[in-house]
């Protein structure tokens, strides 16, 4: 009677997450958060909540809590620090609200 042979296989996953801002360049803008007291990307709105993968409810009780940091322009568009939001999803503490 042939003899059973076990072979353990050990795999090893990771995980990357990257952040694509869908209108380039022309979307983002560099400028100081004075919560984070640095330089960082701000992205629009709508990008915030592609990249978070959350629906806009949620960003915005995010902001309203200050747990991500916005700014209003003179246009009246909504711009969201993005090194706040990249901590929030770095942290998993994103909601799955839709
Ligand atoms: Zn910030």
């Amino acid at each position: 009677m042939p003899q059973k042979r076990l072979t353990a296989i050990r795999t090893e996953v990771t995980e990357q997450l990257i952040i694509r801002f869908s209108s380039g360049d022309g979307g983002r803008t560099v400028n100081y958060c004075p919560d984070c007291d640095s330089e960082t990307d701000w992205i629009s709105f709508a990008d915030a909540r592609a990249a978070n993968g959350c629906g806009s409810v949620s960003i915005c009780e995010l902001i309203d809590r200050d747990e991500i940091h916005s700014s209003l322009t003179a246009e009246g568009h909504l711009l969201v620090c993005a090194a706040s939001l990249g901590t929030k999803i770095l942290k998993g503490e994103q909601n799955n609200e839709t």
